[in-house]
């Protein structure tokens, strides 16, 4: 049997086009089909718009701290929405263009269109079937709104980043990382911002430290966090704002609610029962640990499978498909331990390995590490924001087992600390090294007491 391709990948996200890209340098026949954009969720819609806008909604915060270093500005500062999106829109599309360029000088066959699967060995696009020994599906995922009354009144992150205009008032509901880094945005740029969530505490799986600390700054900075608050329906008024009745009956005005309320995966018309691939007990894509579907002639990556959902994961998991099929001496299992993470809310979260709960419920003895205090930067300003540093410590081995911040530049932090953590640092080793000074990340090594053991 002769195929058009060897591989053909539906979705030209970031586990897509890694793996398209690495399967056609490999020597294979590749073409990839993308229906929305280029790039995927992450440049798109995902981690570099946002990011983009987090910057943005620190400038705020910039401009009230030079003050202190003795900058003065003739006029107030103003901000305007309309340009950070045009900006961001253009710094997307340049994006794309090198995504386009990254795939097509790689040799791989792009295809614009919706792909649909056929049979285990074949695709259609636009009408056209397509015929590839392997099936790769990267098809991502979607935001989900509850379908309460009214639910068709809120936004999600898709929408977000094309608003017309600032709200002067928003309601974001979620406790995920999502809705906490657009509340930050929001809060930022100068919008009434609400963040409301039904748990206690927003921030699920991270360390409760960590999740108390940025309620904290967050409530400084002043948002209004609502906990344990849900709401039932939302209600257009004739002014155009909208009402949102909440499980208690309160009553809550904003003239834009968003919902990050989680993602479900991307299958829409995707054609699976043609080919007998199967879903988890999720919903999403089951695959084994080398991403073969229960149709061993498809693979599956990404967000579509539920496992870790985050770029630089899809990025190593497309890579492993592509040498296990066409380099298989290269290939290595994606180790999805120590899978350093930030939060880009204002201020950051960065963190890496075990959380203090996670530890004691493994069952190790820990001695925990934390400082915390008023940045360097800020100290000759009017801002009281305070970091917070943590270690949680393996205490029989002296292994260190989770590092946490919140503060400035903590995505930016967590990244080194991985590669330490990740190489099996001791405590000791972290005692041992020399810190950077005059530097915040220098407190992550003369932590010396600990505040519980
Ligand atoms: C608001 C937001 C912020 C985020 N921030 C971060 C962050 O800071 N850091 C981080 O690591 N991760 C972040 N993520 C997560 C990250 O974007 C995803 O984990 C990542 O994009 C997953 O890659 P993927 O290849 O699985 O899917 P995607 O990147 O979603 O790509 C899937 C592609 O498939 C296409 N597609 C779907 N169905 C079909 C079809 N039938 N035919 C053709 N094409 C199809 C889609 O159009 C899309 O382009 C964020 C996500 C969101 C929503």
């Amino acid at each position: 049997m002769t195929y058009d391709y060897d591989l053909f990948v539906i979705g030209a996200g970031s586990g897509g086009v890694r793996a398209a890209r690495f399967a056609a340098g490999y020597g294979a026949r590749v073409a990839v089909v993308e229906s929305r954009y280029l790039g995927g969720t992450c440049v798109n819609v995902g981690c570099v718009p946002k990011k983009l806008f987090v910057y943005g909604a620190h400038y705020a915060e910039d401009f009230q701290q030079a003050k202190g270093y003795g900058w003065e500005f003739d006029a107030q500062a103003r901000f305007d929405w309309s340009t950070l999106v045009a900006n961001k829109d253009k710094e997307i599309e340049r994006l794309n263009g090198i995504y386009r360029n990254l795939l097509l000088n790689s040799g791989v066959t792009l295809l614009d269109g919706h792909g649909r699967i056929v049979d285990a060995n074949s695709v259609e696009v636009e009408g056209k079937r397509y015929t590839a020994r392997h099936i790769l599906i990267a098809t991502g995922g979607w935001p989900q709104i509850p379908q309460i009354p009214g639910y068709e009144l809120a936004i999600s992150s898709n929408e977000a980043f094309y608003l017309k205009e600032l709200p002067k008032r928003v309601l974001v509901v979620g406790g995920g990382y999502i809705a906490v880094e657009f509340a930050s945005v929001f809060n930022g740029l100068g919008a009434l911002t609400t963040l409301l969530y039904r748990g206690d505490l927003f921030l699920r799986g991270f360390d409760g430290a960590v999740r108390n600390h940025l309620k904290d700054e967050l409530a400084k900075s002043g948002m209004q966090l609502q906990f344990n608050a849900d709401i039932v329906r939302i209600d257009k008024q004739v002014d155009g704002s909208l009402q949102a009745t909440l499980k208690d009956g309160r009553v809550l005005e904003a003239d834009c609610i968003f919902y990050a309320t989680g993602r479900r995966p991307m299958l829409d018309n995707l054609g699976l029962e043609n080919a007998g691939v199967e879903l988890d007990g999720r919903g999403f894509i089951k695959v084994d640990e080398h991403y073969r579907s229960s149709t061993p002639s498809i693979f599956a990556i990404g967000d579509v499978i539920g496992r870790v959902q985050l770029t630089p994961v899809a990025l190593a998991e497309g890579m492993a498909v592509a040498r296990q099929l066409y380099k298989p001496d290269e290939y290595r299992k994606v180790d999805y331990s120590m899978i350093p993470t930030a939060v880009f809310s204002l201020p950051n979260i960065g963190t890496v390995g075990l959380t203090e709960e996670q530890a004691r419920e493994q069952g190790y003895e820990i001695s925990v590490f934390e400082s915390r205090f008023r940045p360097m930067k800020l100290t000759m300003t009017d801002c009281q924001e305070r970091t917070l540093m943590k270690l949680v410590v393996d205490a029989g081995t002296d292994r260190v087992l989770g590092c946490h911040m919140v503060g400035p530049e903590a995505g930016e932090i967590i990244q080194g600390l991985a590669v330490a953590l990740k190489a099996g640092a001791t405590k000791q080793i972290f005692d041992e090294t020399i810190g950077v000074h005059p530097t915040a990340a220098e407190e992550f090594v003369t932590m010396r007491t600990p505040v519980s053991a």
